[in-house]
């Protein structure tokens, strides 16, 4: 049996199990998907070789933290820093990063984006900002603290901390931090978010699965939001093509994860 899984902390509320399990059944195929709950980056490695795990996805925190222990590395996660997919064939754990890629697709139906907010500057931010800007996208991420903004720095793309944030229309607001992941908190203070998010066209939380607080404002105003589901969904499959090596193409094992992620995640925010 081909075994993959996910890892991080937490890793209870992940849906990705579901997603690439629901590929493997449709096909009659014999492999295995599961969720591990983990404390660090090296207890990753060491499953993933005791346990002969073929494909793996890396989530909250250890996106970061795995790079290091990888043999190798794709363009893309040498570029972000940051691993969310990892093969382990032949004794290598390469790792690999979709979360740009997924993120794109999953706002290919917004129009005339020139500029964009990110709020947050973690693993995912970091893909999604590089994934922007090279669609010439004008960027500013800003963090609560300053010691991530300096990877932004290295790239060109503008930083600042959300207390200095100006105040100004941006055509995207992306939420990347885990504020209202797990709590009710908003990123950023409630009237300052309010003025940011009143002139926007599109806001997006990739938090996938609930309306954060963050989503639950932008309805309240009118504003034309999604949350994190259908950037899972397409990093899933990005990562299903790079780790499960099964004669699926890429728009059937889409269509099929995005069948399975309608039963547990799209369209339960509305
Ligand atoms: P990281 O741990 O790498 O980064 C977390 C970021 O959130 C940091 O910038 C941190 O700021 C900020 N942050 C956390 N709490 C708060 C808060 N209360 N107020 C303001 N800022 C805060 O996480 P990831 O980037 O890997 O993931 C972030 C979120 O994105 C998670 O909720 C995850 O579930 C979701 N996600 C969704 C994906 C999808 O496919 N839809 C893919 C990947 C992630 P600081 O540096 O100051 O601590």
């Amino acid at each position: 049996m081909q075994k993959f899984a996910i890892f991080g902390n937490p890793v209870a509320h992940s849906k990705s199990p579901e997603l690439h399990n629901a590929v493997f059944e449709k096909y009659h195929i014999d492999a295995i998907y599961e969720k591990v709950r983990v404390d660090n980056a090296n207890e990753i490695k060491d499953y993933i070789v005791k346990n002969n795990i073929i494909g793996a996805n890396i989530t909250v925190p250890f996106k970061e933290d795995i790079l290091p222990l990888c043999d190798e590395l794709s363009d893309d996660a040498r570029n972000i820093q940051a691993v969310n997919t990892i093969t382990f064939k032949n004794g290598v754990l390469k790792g690999f990063n979709t979360d740009g890629h997924g993120f794109m697709e999953s706002i290919s139906h917004y129009n005339n984006i020139s500029n964009a907010l990110i709020i947050g500057a973690g693993g995912s931010a970091k893909s999604i900002a590089l994934a922007l800007a090279k669609n010439n996208i004008d960027l500013l991420v800003a963090n609560r603290s300053g010691h991530r903004l300096e990877f932004y720095k290295t790239k060109n793309i503008k930083t600042t901390l959300i207390e200095n944030l100006e105040i100004k229309k941006y055509d995207l607001i992306v939420n990347t931090t885990s504020a209202g992941l797990e709590d009710d908190s908003l990123p950023i203070k409630r009237d300052v978010l309010k003025s940011l998010i009143s002139p926007a066209d599109y806001i997006v939380d990739i938090i996938y699965g609930h309306k954060t607080p963050f989503l639950e404002l932008s309805k309240e105003m009118g504003e034309i939001y999604q949350d994190g589901a259908m950037m899972l969904v397409m990093q899933a499959v990005h990562a299903s093509m790079i780790f499960a090596d099964i004669n699926v193409d890429f728009k059937d094992r889409q269509n099929i994860m995005i069948e399975e992620a309608k039963k547990h995640i799209l369209k339960k925010i509305n």
